[in-house]
């Protein structure tokens, strides 16, 4: 049996096929240029775990405090090395992104001190952690301000106003690299670095964060190579390589991250404590693979991207320009075919493949959404997945792929039900 014949047996037509083929063809450099940033990423992984001797014992698991767990310090020394950082705080105790950017914002931040994001509004879940939407327990309800600065029409600095913004009070800057699900454009790690050294320019002692979700091991270098002092993120996103099951990481100077353990656990307690349970191989080996299976999500994004544009549907990124995070966003045009895609996804997935999704009233949200997820771990947007709110523009936000091949599957199934549905 060849492949074509097993895609077939997927239920494929000949024509999406013969679309899939023509244009993974046309991207042979293209995934080259991608294969050769995973082979750096992943050396410099390897590196981390031989200059930190990683050893078959830092796998054995802890309990109780967790007090002395080896293997959970080598891997904080392990992620301080990838990221060429100090130290970092890396734990299954940290419950998703949001609390990972929490911790870093709750630990450096006090009553009297503001807040800044100069790359305009962050992350949803962020605005009732910031006080930008009322939420009990929120940093304004603390007394801390909050400032933002959006980016120019152009996509670019407002370098004027983030000047008159920066006061005696800006304590903090959030800079979220990934667009998120807006439709701004995702941050280079070098314009993050050109907007780092702007903000240093007028006030050096301002402790700067980035929200590096969906961002890791896309390019060679991380935002903490170009000045920022912490860099946060989510385990069941790039770093966790589709393998940890739950955690966090924050990775940054000495100083910030004692501030962090602090918040996360007590103070006084800081880093000695966290019980493991287990999880310590899943989170090397995790790290171990990150770097290709953010690979396989980056070439399912730009062959999604490449074929839905030729079919005339707006993408965003386009098939074309260079990439800084592995969202991709593709405006579908009709509640039918956002349905169609969704559904794709879903049947194409190793796991519930047998499930169809559909939209719902999910809490925050003015329509329904419609979500399609296969996954093996609850959650894991590493893993296929895709989603969108069942209203104009119709348009699908969809990431991940742990294999390359399972990408692909997952994209022309979709295109099939996209295909079939734009001719009914
Ligand atoms: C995913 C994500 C977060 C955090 O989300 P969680 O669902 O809490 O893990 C924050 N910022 C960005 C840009 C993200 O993509």
């Amino acid at each position: 049996m060849e492949t074509k014949d097993m895609l077939e047996s997927f239920g494929l037509s000949k024509e999406t096929i013969a679309l899939g083929e023509k244009f993974e063809a046309e991207l042979k450099e293209r995934f080259e240029e991608i294969d050769r940033t995973a082979e750096y990423n992943q050396l410099k992984v390897i590196k981390a775990m031989q200059d930190n001797r990683l050893s078959d014992i830092h796998f054995a698991a802890t309990t109780g405090y967790g007090y002395n767990d080896i293997g959970r310090e080598t891997l904080e020394k392990v992620y301080a090395s990838v990221f060429h950082t100090e130290d970092a705080l890396v734990r299954p105790q940290i419950t998703c992104g949001t609390h990972a950017l929490t911790i870093a914002l709750a630990a450096i931040l006090r009553p009297g001190d503001e807040l800044l994001s100069p790359v305009g509004k962050p992350y949803d879940t962020l605005e009732g952690v910031i006080g930008i939407k009322e939420q009990k327990g929120s940093l304004s309800e603390f007394g801390v301000s909050y400032r933002q600065v959006d980016l120019l029409e152009d996509g670019s600095f407002d370098y004027e106003g983030i000047r008159k913004a920066i006061n005696t009070k800006t304590k903090m800057v959030t800079i979220q690299r990934s667009k998120g699900y807006q439709t701004r454009p995702t941050l280079s790690v070098e314009r993050i670095g050109e907007l780092i050294s702007f903000i240093r320019s007028i006030k050096p002692e301002v402790v700067i964060m980035v929200d590096n979700c969906y961002g890791e091991f896309v390019e060679k270098k991380e935002p903490s190579d170009v000045g920022a002092d912490l860099c946060v993120g989510s385990l069941i996103k790039n770093p966790g390589g589709g393998l940890v099951a739950s955690g966090g990481y924050i990775a940054g100077k000495t100083e910030y991250i004692e501030s962090c353990a602090f918040r996360l656990t007590a103070p006084g307690l800081g880093k000695e404590v966290g019980a493991t349970l287990g999880i310590n191989q899943s989170m090397f080996q995790g790290l171990f693979l990150a770097p290709t299976v953010v690979a396989s999500a980056l070439k399912g994004a730009i062959f999604a991207a490449r074929i839905y544009e030729s079919l005339g549907y707006k993408c965003i990124p386009n098939g074309t320009e260079p990439r800084y995070d592995i969202i991709q966003a593709v405006t579908l045009g009709s509640a039918d075919k956002l349905i169609a895609f969704c559904g794709g996804i879903q049947a194409a997935s190793p796991v519930d493949s047998f499930v169809v999704p559909e939209g719902w009233a999910m809490p925050g949200y003015n329509s329904d959404v419609i979500m399609a997820a296969g996954n093996f771990i609850q959650g894991s947007s590493i893993e296929l997945s895709a989603d969108g709110p069942i209203t104009e523009p119709y348009a699908v936000y969809f990431q991940g792929g742990l294999t390359w091949y399972h990408a692909k599957l997952g994209i022309l199934t979709s295109l099939d039900r996209v295909l079939k549905t734009a001719k009914d």
